[in-house]
């Protein structure tokens, strides 16, 4: 029977429809990996064109370029 690497502990983990867990070896490995991933989407720093966009509200929207206003 087929066996792949956790990606959570490196161990082995059974590739079989009866892992429910797979690719991981078990629950608890699959469970850290989802909660790992969640906090990590947490730390994703504003988007650089956000701040752009903050630095453009600071314009004269009648200065801005015409085809400036065609987004
Ligand atoms: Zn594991």
């Amino acid at each position: 029977m087929k066996t792949i690497k956790c990606p959570q502990c490196g161990g082995p983990s059974l590739w079989d429809e009866s892992n429910k867990a797979r690719p991981f070896c078990c629950d608890r490995c699959k469970l850290i990996d989802l909660g790992a991933w969640a906090s990590e989407s947490y730390q994703i720093p504003v988007q650089p064109s956000d701040e752009a966009y903050e630095d453009y509200s600071s314009y004269d929207a009648s200065s801005l370029p015409t085809n400036a206003t065609k987004h």
